[in-house]
């Protein structure tokens, strides 16, 4: 089956008790036993419930892995695959790594002695540089946020095999329509299913998708006992939202990369970052790996007044935290996605009080292109 086909039909697709054309919501806690001592299938929600189970076979299937987990958030999901390691292991990440994921690993997981290396990955000797007797993983995300760099999936997975350690991606910003990395070798895949996956901004979800059988039953087993799981109702929007990434993900990405184009020419903007721009670093890698630019464009104006006047004038997009959704979502990374690291090191990393974030949406290009001009009209005081 082709993707667009998987999406619809290669899960559980149609409920098996009514043959009703959409997994109902089984908002339910327990079941009721046949027997007391041999339990039937189903014992009790958090450890299964058809519809989340629907939904995580859909993401499992798209991603080509074995079997997949639904949880409560994108940082369930990442927190609940860290808990596969134990004190004294270290775990090497993307440098520009998504904040809340820098700040569990910091915050959290280091009062429980797990170690966590930042290293810019896009120069991969920095890896190898980075590897010791502890190491215990490798964390990737490509493209990275807000810049938008790009990683070598496959360089990276033939890294850690070298060196035995598990290949992890938060592979939110592609989708597995975009972008499956368990091809290129790695092991795990994240998702926050709040972003594209869901789709329309009103849920908030994390996936997990393992390659393999022995990560299925760690994973499962963290799930169970953890506790972070999917709740019914999100799971059957998840899995709703997903029947449309198809056609979601080519609209938007089709908009954001005719904008992205547009916007290099307009005046007041410096600098436009978006995979497919021919000038991108990494461009060549990212075209290798994935299936197209999808949905997320930053851009740097001349100065933060510009960028200031900008996002208070701007009409179309929503103003503020999130991507992913039916609507343009505008995100000031200074102050929402990179307000907790300290601004030194936030500009050494090229992160500017002038750089906004796009994640483009399903609304009319022309009507974004006449919003964003109208908004560059008055912050460049024209
Ligand atoms: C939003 C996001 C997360 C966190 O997901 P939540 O669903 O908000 O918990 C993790 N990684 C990336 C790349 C994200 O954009």
């Amino acid at each position: 089956m082709k993707l667009k086909t998987k999406i619809i039909h290669s899960g559980k697709d149609i409920d098996e008790f009514t043959g009703a054309s959409s997994i109902p919501i089984y908002q339910v806690s327990t079941y009721a036993q046949k027997d007391p001592i041999n339990l039937g299938k189903y014992d009790y929600g958090r450890g299964d419930n058809l519809t989340r189970h629907a939904v995580e076979q859909v993401v499992a299937n798209l991603e080509g892995g074995k079997a997949g987990f639904a949880f409560s958030s994108g940082m369930s999901a990442i927190s609940s695959v860290f808990l596969l390691f134990k004190p004294d292991d270290e775990i090497i990440i993307t440098q520009d790594v998504y904040g809340g994921t820098y700040r569990v690993l910091n915050t959290i997981f280091s009062n429980w002695g797990l170690k966590s290396k930042y290293v810019d990955m896009t120069d991969l000797s920095n890896i190898e540089k980075s590897i010791t007797e502890k190491t215990k993983a490798i964390f990737v995300e490509t493209p990275t946020n807000p810049l938008l760099k790009i990683i070598d999936l496959k360089s990276v997975s033939e890294i850690a095999k070298k060196h035995n350690l598990l290949t992890i991606i938060d592979n939110t910003f592609m989708t597995p329509y975009l972008q499956r990395p368990l091809e290129f070798g790695f092991d795990i895949v994240i998702h926050s299913a709040t972003k594209f996956l869901g789709g329309h901004s009103d849920l908030i979800a994390g996936v997990v998708v393992v390659k393999y059988d022995e990560l299925a039953i760690k994973i499962k087993r963290i799930q169970n006992s953890f506790g972070a799981i999917l709740g019914p109702m999100d799971s059957f929007l998840l899995h709703r939202g997903i029947k449309t990434l198809a056609i979601r993900m080519e609209a938007q990405q089709k908009t954001a990369f005719e904008l992205a184009k547009w916007l290099k020419e307009k005046k007041g903007i410096k600098r436009v970052y978006y995979p497919l721009l021919e000038d991108h670093e990494g461009r060549d890698i990212h075209i290798k790996q994935a299936d197209g630019g999808s949905a997320v464009l930053s851009f740097e104006f001349d100065n933060f007044d510009i960028a200031y006047k900008f996002m208070k004038s701007v009409k179309i997009p929503l103003l503020g935290v999130s991507l992913g959704g039916v609507e343009s979502i505008l995100s000031y990374p200074a102050s929402m996605s990179h307000a907790a690291m300290p601004k030194e090191e936030r500009l050494k990393r090229g992160i500017s009080d002038s750089l906004v974030r796009l994640s483009v949406g399903l609304e009319d290009i022309d009507d974004l292109k006449e919003d964003i001009d109208s908004a560059l009209k008055i912050a460049l005081n024209k």
